[in-house]
């Protein structure tokens, strides 16, 4: 069995045990240190698949998680652990399948969603994303792309890869009147 295999469904094991516990954060950060591990991963197979799926959170490493608002209740961490990982258990992954897999969930957990649609595709609804800097706040939709800048603030070109928000940028959204989801 390939080592991440094994260390996968070690990680559900130790998940399982927790099981009813759990909350969003202590899940994102137990993604994030298993994630980690492989970026020193000597095949070039995996680790192509770990820039691919992973590399884009170790931004995380570098911030305090306490900084995010993590809003998720109890029953979406609770169906996301039972139907995502333990219930889904199987033997025949390939690596690739499970970074993609992990990477989806740590987005799903540290990303913020608004009740508002999509006005473009009209089938996803906007997560509240910020540049690295934090200074400008973006609706963005994942299923099409569509993205509309909701701040004024001086526009940093430098990078144009896009964060959730933080507990702060969410603070002074509600403020401004602007509902998230959940
Ligand atoms: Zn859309």
């Amino acid at each position: 069995m390939h080592i991440i295999l094994k260390k996968w469904q070690k990680l559900i094991q130790e998940i399982e045990d927790y099981e009813g516990e759990i909350t969003s954060i202590w899940l994102f950060q137990k993604f994030l240190d298993w994630s980690i591990q492989w970026k020193v991963a000597k095949d070039i197979s995996v680790k192509e698949s770990y820039n691919s799926y992973l590399q884009y959170f170790e931004y995380f490493t570098a911030r305090h998680l306490s900084e995010y608002p993590f809003l998720h209740d109890k029953e979406f961490i609770d169906d996301l652990v039972e139907y995502d990982l333990i219930r889904s258990k199987e033997t025949n992954y390939k690596y690739d399948y499970i970074f993609s897999k992990i990477s989806n969930l740590m987005w799903r957990l540290i990303t913020i969603e608004t009740s508002i649609e999509c006005p473009n595709c009209k089938e996803g609804n906007y997560l509240l994303l910020t540049d690295k800097k934090l200074s400008n706040i973006y609706h963005s939709c994942d299923l099409c792309g569509n993205l509309q800048k909701l701040t004024q603030e001086r526009e940093y070109l430098d990078n144009k890869k896009l964060y959730p928000i933080s507990r702060e940028q969410l603070n002074l959204l509600q403020e401004q009147g602007v509902p998230p989801r959940e």
